[in-house]
């Protein structure tokens, strides 16, 4: 069975961005105008930061403006403090990513469950514990290039980061990525103040309205993109692997031979 991403897309798209400063409000500007959906990596203990307060001028969201400013997109944790977890015992690493997820739920209303690592170290002892706090997905900052979904959420890494020279060449390639790919994901990470401090944002202005309006792609963020891929795991065959049962909540969608076709949530299916 070839899955296929919702209603046939065949390719998703999905951004995370790091650090919760003020620039976050004019990147969002130019996500929603291309129709792009994103996660923004929070950290809960910076919110509402000054430039009179930090010492590199910095300013950080506040945190009542956390439920507006992100409601298109994704909320995520990436630590109360912004520390730099693989040196902290496992008490500590648990404080940075449950305190983090209280607060954002708090100021959110919502479930949150996917993180970034800060600086993006982590290793096994990190990523059992972020799932033993409820984290879904977790995302490095190694790039990959490449446009296959991870095979471990906790071990999430982006194709690419918006500043890579070669960010435009990429998305072209993703444009036209090879067939023998199940679910081809393309996934950008960054930070607004890069394109604040120099106050440049062509570039990812072209990116993304080089990106928008493709009717085969699926626009998600990165809870969206875990959540179906994950469903599409955890469907069940039968033994001659001609009968399939969905018991998520998710419709999971899969090429056929004239297009494609879905296994509804709970339903039990003959596959042709
Ligand atoms: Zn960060």
């Amino acid at each position: 069975m070839d899955f296929i991403y919702p209603n046939g897309k065949k390719q998703a798209l999905t951004f995370s961005f790091d650090d919760n400063q003020d620039f976050d409000k004019k990147l969002i500007e130019i996500f929603d105008k291309n129709g792009m959906k994103c996660t923004f990596n929070v950290n809960s203990g910076t919110l509402g930061g000054t430039a009179e307060e930090n010492p590199d001028g910095n300013v950080y969201i506040k945190p009542e403006e956390v439920k507006e400013v992100y409601k298109n997109h994704e909320v995520a944790v990436h630590g109360v403090e912004h520390k730099y977890i693989a040196t902290l015992t496992d008490p500590m690493i648990v404080n940075e990513f449950f305190e983090d997820r209280k607060a954002l739920e708090a100021l959110t209303g919502k479930l949150v469950q996917g993180a970034a690592y800060a600086f993006g170290r982590h290793d096994e002892r990190i990523m059992n514990i972020l799932r033993t706090v409820g984290i879904k997905y977790a995302r490095g900052v190694a790039s990959t290039y490449d446009f296959f979904p991870p095979m471990d959420f906790l071990d999430w890494c982006p194709t690419c980061h918006q500043a890579d020279p070669n960010i435009i060449e990429i998305g072209e390639r993703f444009l036209n990525c090879p067939g023998y790919i199940e679910l081809p994901l393309m996934y950008v990470w960054g930070h607004s103040y890069e394109f604040g401090r120099s106050k440049d944002w062509s570039g990812i202005e072209k990116f993304c309205e080089m990106m928008s309006g493709k009717d085969y792609i699926w626009y998600a963020t990165n809870m969206e993109i875990y959540e179906y891929i994950n469903a599409t795991r955890s469907l069940e065959f039968s033994a001659d692997g001609k009968k399939v049962f969905n018991p998520t909540l998710i419709e999971v969608f899969y090429k056929t031979a004239d297009g494609f076709s879905s296994i509804k949530s709970g339903e039990t299916k003959i596959i042709k």
